[in-house]
């Protein structure tokens, strides 16, 4: 686990780890304002050890003041657990608003409020091919996100945005594709750019992982990585793994990364006719080349895999560029 690190002045990089996977923690960022206060980016994942962790880290930073009371403002790039799941810890403790983008707290609302619909589930899964015998073992999986988060959110952030952060000029960037609420915060005076799971050094994170888009959200990551272009110099401060340069180099390859699935697709799609006795979602899934292996995957990562061929089988039948060039509206 890397230790505590000061990134550059006023801004802290803490390690957060994080259970099972194949990511062993979560980066929270921790910012100085200059009248003393520390807004937290994603504080990780929701444990007793990373609540000390946390505290810990908030008394290097600020000596004198007693743990979560030094904590003005939370942030989250995006609703996932690993990322926001002490936000509700760390907001009930410092009085601190959370912020989130709209897109989030929404989809987070909903998760909350709305029951599992079984019979509309179902059918969704019957819709795909899937067969009779795992259906059951996916459906709690079709409209929930993985964990139960109980977030209450407290500001909307929206695209372009500057936080209230003296001592910093941080602004807010939309960056959707990975969850339609994704955000990537960007620091031009200091040179850097918090990514998220929006752009990750070496891991390639899945898309269209949080609520029900209307747009397509590869085509939306298509447009979010273009927007990282003019950035490229900036030093990435992604949620995982380790800080690094070349990020339009590296969007572009999460962006490729994609695109091969992509074009599996279309070859697959290639002289058949959707919806009229050409192959369903479990049928083009399952000729699909997968990290875990097709016979390997189960419960969320198998549903997982599906909702992600259903979107590049829906990219390639609403025609759009399977070379990457931004989709025209
Ligand atoms: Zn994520």
């Amino acid at each position: 686990m890397p230790a505590l690190e000061e990134v550059r002045e006023d801004v802290w990089a803490l390690a957060q780890p994080m259970p099972g996977g194949h990511l062993a923690y979560s980066f929270s960022y921790l910012l100085r304002r200059d009248d003393g206060g520390v807004h937290v980016i994603d504080p990780g994942w929701d444990s007793a050890a990373n609540w000390e962790r946390l505290l810990s880290a908030l008394t290097t930073l600020t000596p004198g003041r007693a743990g979560a009371d030094a904590v003005t403002g939370i942030i989250g790039t995006h609703l996932h657990p690993d990322h926001v799941g002490l936000a509700a810890h760390l907001r009930a403790a410092s009085g601190a608003p959370l912020a989130l983008h709209g897109v989030e707290r929404r989809v987070l609302e909903r998760h909350s409020t709305r029951l599992l619909d079984l019979d509309e589930a179902l059918a969704r899964l019957e819709a795909w091919g899937v067969p009779e015998g795992r259906r059951r073992e996916l459906v709690g999986f079709v409209d929930r996100s993985p964990e139960h988060l109980a977030l209450s959110v407290d500001q909307d952030l929206v695209d372009g945005e500057l936080l209230d952060l003296p001592g910093f000029r941080v602004e807010v960037m939309a960056t959707p594709g990975h969850t339609a609420g994704h955000i990537c915060l960007r620091d031009d005076e200091r040179g850097l750019l918090y990514t998220g799971d929006h752009v990750l050094p070496t891991v390639f994170a899945g898309l269209g992982l949080g609520g029900p888009t209307a747009s397509n959200p590869l085509a939306d990551y298509i447009v979010s990585v273009a927007r990282l272009e003019p950035y490229g110099s900036y030093e990435a401060l992604p949620g995982h793994e380790h800080r690094f340069r070349g990020l339009a180099e590296r969007a572009r390859t999460c962006l490729d990364h994609h695109l091969v699935r992509t074009r599996e697709v279309a070859a697959i799609l290639e002289g058949t006719t959707p919806g009229s006795g050409g192959p369903s979602i479990w049928e083009i899934a399952s000729r699909l080349t997968w990290t875990a292996r097709w016979n390997g995957l189960a419960g969320l990562h198998l549903l997982s895999a599906l909702r992600q061929t259903e979107m590049h089988v829906d990219f390639v039948t609403a025609g759009l560029p399977l070379d990457g060039t931004l989709p025209t509206a």
